[in-house]
């Protein structure tokens, strides 16, 4: 299915981020071994004590954060690569993120196309949906709606991620991908930059349209099955 050349240049991107990842999950990991080594001795103060606690549980939770944005992604492999009905993967995101957007206030819409299949490897996907959609919903404070759309062209399938959040300047938005950018209080910055590995796995393409105040579109293109394809695999 994929040549060698590109494969190769796929586990490189894979392992960078793997590589960085782990980096930034292991110096919360520190930080907390050493406070729990000084909650040992006998004689630290109670006062010393609540603030070792809360600073572990607060870089436990980094750490929790930034595996959340990562996810399954870590794993540097191609193998799982399979067709997906993309109606049905949308659907499942919609699933996961529903409680989350539920316990903001907000709502998420699918509007679904014919049944489209791309090749991809499911939790990749998932991955990189559920961090624009994150991402979207994060963007909408005072209420509004997230809007998931499907179509299709001849060759290629379009998803639409649009939320009517507080948008982004032109500058901000070539920020987008590079590690560690965010504008959030916890974030971690590294949702897109995922996002942006996971899309160019797949041969597919991103774009994104913001205007301040108004709103966000991601737009993802990525290669169909047509008979075409079918045949010359
Ligand atoms: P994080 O969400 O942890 O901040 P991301 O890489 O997911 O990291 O996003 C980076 C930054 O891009 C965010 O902090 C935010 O400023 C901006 N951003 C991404 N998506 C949107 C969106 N839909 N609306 C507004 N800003 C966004
Ligand atoms: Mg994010």
């Amino acid at each position: 299915l994929i040549n060698e050349l590109n494969k190769l240049e796929r586990l490189r991107i894979v392992g960078d981020i793997a590589a960085s990842i782990s980096h930034e999950v292991r110096n919360p990991l520190t930080v907390t071994k050493g406070f729990l080594q000084l909650l040992r001795c006998s004689d630290v103060s109670s006062d010393k004590k609540e603030q070792y606690i809360k600073l572990s549980l607060d870089e436990l939770q980094r750490a929790e954060e930034i595996i959340t944005d990562y996810l399954t992604f870590a794993k540097p492999s191609l193998e799982n690569v399979v067709v997906l009905e993309l109606n049905s993967e949308v659907d499942y995101v919609h699933k996961v993120l529903a409680p989350f957007a539920a316990m903001s206030n907000l709502t998420i819409e699918v509007e679904k196309s014919e049944k489209v299949y791309i090749l991809a490897e499911r939790q990749k996907l998932h991955q990189a949906l559920i961090n624009l959609a994150k991402n979207g919903l994060e963007a909408m404070a005072h209420g509004g709606k997230l809007l998931i759309s499907i179509e299709e062209t001849a060759t290629h399938a379009v998803i639409r991620i649009i939320d009517t959040g507080n948008g982004m300047t032109e500058e901000q938005i070539t920020r987008l991908g590079t590690p560690y950018y965010s504008t959030k209080e916890k974030g971690t910055g590294l949702g897109t930059m995922v996002v942006y590995s996971i899309i160019k796995i797949f041969d597919g393409q991103i774009s994104v349209k913001s205007t301040v105040g108004k709103g966000t579109c991601f737009k993802i293109v990525l290669p169909k099955i047509t008979n075409e394809t079918k045949k010359a695999n």
